[in-house]
Formats: C-alpha cells, structure tokens, sequence
C-alpha cells in the first residue's frame, strides 16, 4: 500500500468519525426528546438497556467482538442519563451548589448556624439523675442551652459500660425540662429512632454508625435535627453522602460534626481534620460543629482546639462535661469537671470577643 492509499484511508476514517459524531449527537436529541415526555427515562432501566444490547449484538457483523460493542454502547447509555438528568441536578442536596444559603438548625430557639457560636456540652454517658443534673444547672448558669449525654453508648468493648438505653433518655428528658435546655443524645439503632424523638431535642448519629445506611434512611424520616458526626476513618465525600442519606429522605435538618480522624498519630486519641472545616462550609450549607473532647482525647488540649475551630468557621464546639470525671464511667480520661469547663467557656467566649472571625 503506498502512501496515497493510506492518506486516503485516513480521509474516509475521519469524515466517519464526523458521520459517527453527528449521529451520536441525532441519537442524543432523540433520547432528549423522549425524555420529556417520560420522567422515569431518568433513571436507569437495566430491563430496556438489555434488550437494545441484545437487538444490538445480535445484528453486529464485526469485525468487532460482541463485548468490545456491548462496552462501547453501555458508555453511550450512561451518557444519555448525564444528558437527562441536565447540569446541577447531580449536585448533592447538601451542597452550596444545591443550596446557597446558610442553614439554620433552630433547636428550641439555639439557632446553630446563624454566625454564633454555640456549645453542645455535657457527660459521655448519662449515668444517673443527679450526674446529669450537676451538669445542667452549670449550663444554665452560663447562659448555655444544648445538653449533651449518651444513653446508648457504642464502646469499643463488650464489657463496657453500655448506657442506661431509655432510662437515659428519659433522665435527660427530665433534667432539661427543670433546666429549660434541649437535649442531644446519640441513637445507634433505628428501630430506636421512633421513640427517642419523645424525650430529644438532636439526634446524635455518632462516628461508627456515619454508614450505618438503615439508620441514617430511618433519621431521615423523621422531622427532629440530626447531629451526624464524621465517621473516624470517613472521607469528606463519605461524610457528604451520610448526609445526603438524611437529606434525600426529606429530613433537611443536619448538624455536621467533625470528631477527629484515624491516623498513624497517638500523641492525641484521633486527628482533628481542623481542614475539614472550612471544606465542609464551602461545599455544604450545614452547620459545622466540632467535637473536641473526641477529637483529642486530651484536656490539655480542648481550649487550643476549640479556639482553633472557631477561628477556622466553626458553628459550635462540643464537649463532654462531668461532675467527677475520675469515677466517670466512660472516657474519665477526657471530661471535663465543672471549674475546667468553666474556665475553657471564659477563655472562648473572651477569644470570640478579641476574634471577630465571622
Ligand atoms: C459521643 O459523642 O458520645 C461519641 C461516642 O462520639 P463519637 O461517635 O464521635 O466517637
Ligand atoms: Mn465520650
């Protein structure tokens, strides 16, 4: 073959390419159009994508391999969806690009996301009435409102203390109605969701339970604020799509909580992802709060790190709080007694004074 044949060849595959692309583009505005008329093309139809493959392989003369076309044609359906489905509307709920506003979580007139700050603050665990009632009257005292505990404790061992389950819930329920303060406790399974929304204010879907899909489906449902915190070994995009689970159910209500990550480090019990922060405002419209107690698993730690997450944007800080941290049932290491929790409030709220950040 000499050269002009093989030019010529190369004229007749380009102006193919062109054929091939006008048809492409004939086919597109034909799958458009039928679009229109018929919502449910919106989504995949593996029944009707099964039977144009077979029409297809089965008419296909090569010299192509049946799977090389099969490969080739499902490319092209996936296309039409994209087409379908327009620019944005892949866009998650939770994102700025859905929504561009700000969103505000009012729980009982504590509006987490308006530019304040705010503090989610009590015992790990409920352990009994007058635990959790120290701990409220030193929020009350300090003009805070949002009272955190644990009834349903998801520990790392069996034979750990598990939480007071309902019991729990119904101490918190009480002590915040004498102190007038909302209460945020965490759920770990949905078939606890129904009742847990009689005694809480937050439903708190803590870090091993961030992919727990059944029940991030069933807070969902439900029309109480979902406090979900970042699963410890939980990308960004991850913790996004637990959201989006809540969200796409019709549960708009979502407090972000970043608790630390698992990395190689051990100077401090997980790795405040302090980055996450500002990522999470730009590309969401949540609120973000940020757990400092979980995060460092140190005392010495908690003033640094919440200053730094509030500089950073932060909606709030949340921090766990006991009468007597040492006979603590869970995490004693980390809580803070009354005069220390105090003290670290004196020191934010000065800092939030001197940091105009917002
Ligand atoms: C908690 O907040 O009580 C808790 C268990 O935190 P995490 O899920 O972040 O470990
Ligand atoms: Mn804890």
């Amino acid at each position: 073959m000499n050269n002009t044949d093989i030019t010529q060849l190369r004229d007749e595959l380009d102006k193919i390419n062109l054929e091939l692309l006008d048809l492409m583009n004939e086919r597109g505005k034909l799958v458009k159009k039928i679009g229109e008329q018929k919502e449910s093309m919106k989504q995949p139809n593996p029944v009707n994508e099964s039977d144009m493959l077979n029409q297809i392989i089965n008419h296909n003369k090569g010299p192509f391999e049946a799977s090389t076309i099969e490969h080739l044609f499902k490319e092209l359906f996936k296309a039409d969806l994209d087409l379908l489905e327009g620019g944005d509307s892949k866009a998650l709920l939770v994102s700025r690009e859905k929504n561009p506003d700000d969103t505000i979580i009012d729980v009982k007139g504590e509006r987490i996301g308006d530019g304040k700050s705010h503090y989610i603050m009590g015992p790990c665990a409920v352990e009994n009435y007058e635990q959790v009632a120290t701990v409220a009257k030193a929020l009350k005292k300090n003009n805070l409102k949002l009272l955190r505990g644990g009834a349903y404790k998801p520990r790392t061992s069996p034979y750990d203390f598990q939480g007071l389950g309902i019991e729990g819930l119904k101490i918190l329920r009480q002590v915040a109605d004498e102190y007038k303060l909302a209460v945020v406790s965490e759920i770990v399974n949905p078939v606890d969701i129904e009742e847990a929304v009689n005694y809480l204010d937050v439903i708190q879907i803590g870090s091993r339970n961030m992919q727990n899909f059944e029940l991030l489906k069933a807070a969902g449902e439900i029309n109480k604020p979902i406090l979900l915190k970042r699963g410890m070994a939980a990308t960004i995009s991850e913790f996004l799509n637990a959201a989006e689970y809540i969200m796409s159910r019709g549960n708009g209500n979502i407090i972000l909580c970043e608790r630390g990550i698992r990395t190689f480090e051990r100077a401090t019990r997980n790795t405040l992802d302090i980055s996450a922060v500002p990522i999470l405002k730009q590309e969401t419209h949540l609120p973000v709060i940020v757990d400092v107690t979980h995060s460092t698993g140190r005392r010495d730690l908690l003033i640094p790190t919440a200053k730094a997450a509030l500089a950073i944007g932060a909606d709030g800080i949340m921090a766990e709080v006991h009468p007597n941290p040492a006979m603590a049932l869970s995490d004693s290491a980390q809580q803070m007694d009354i005069p220390m929790f105090e003290h670290f409030l004196k020191e934010l709220t000065d800092h939030t004074l001197l940091h105009t950040v917002k």
